[in-house]
C-alpha cells in the first residue's frame, strides 16, 4: 500500500476503495483514521462519519472482531453459488464492516451471534450487477 496517494493540498493520505479492496487481497484490513475525533472508517468514506472532517490518515486494523448479524443467501446472484453466508462484523477498532463468513450455512445459528471473529481471507467476485470486480473480507469463527 506504498503506492497511496497523497492529497497535495492537504498532505493527507486518499484511500479509494479500490485501495481497500486491493489491501484485502493482500490480506491487510485498511480504514482511514479522522485526525479531528479519532472515528475509524471502513471501508474508507471521503469525510469523517463522526464529524465530518477531512482530515484522514490510512490506519491499518487488526482483522477481529464480533459476529452481529448474518444471513443465508440460498438464492444466489446470477453468477454467484449459494448456500453463503454474508455477515456483519464489529471490528475491535469500532468500524462495522459486512463480508462473508467461513461456516457451514447449515449448522449456523443465532446463537454464535457476538462470538469472536477473525478476518481469514478476502473474496473477490464480478458479476452484471457490480461495475467490475469486488472484493470482501471473508471472517472466521476464532474457536
Ligand atoms: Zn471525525
Amino acid at each position: 500500500m506504498e503506492d497511496l496517494k497523497i492529497d497535495e493540498n492537504t498532505d493527507h493520505y486518499i484511500l479509494t476503495l479500490k485501495d481497500y479492496e486491493q489491501g484485502l487481497r493482500a490480506g491487510k484490513m485498511l480504514g482511514l483514521r479522522c485526525r479531528n475525533c479519532g472515528e475509524i472508517m471502513c471501508p474508507p468514506m471521503p469525510v469523517c462519519c463522526g464529524c465530518g472532517g477531512k482530515e484522514l490518515e490510512k490506519t491499518e486494523m487488526g482483522g477481529e472482531g464480533e459476529l452481529m448479524a448474518f444471513t443465508i443467501t440460498r438464492v444466489p446472484p446470477e453468477g454467484m453459488d449459494a448456500p453463503y453466508i454474508v455477515c456483519l462484523v464489529k471490528l475491535s477498532e469500532g468500524p462495522w464492516v459486512m463480508g462473508r463468513l467461513d461456516h457451514d450455512p447449515e449448522k449456523i445459528t443465532p446463537e454464535m451471534l457476538g462470538r469472536k471473529v477473525k478476518v481469514s481471507g478476502a473474496y473477490a467476485w464480478s458479476d452484471k450487477f457490480s461495475a467490475g470486480e469486488h472484493t470482501c473480507p471473508v471472517f472466521k469463527v476464532i474457536p
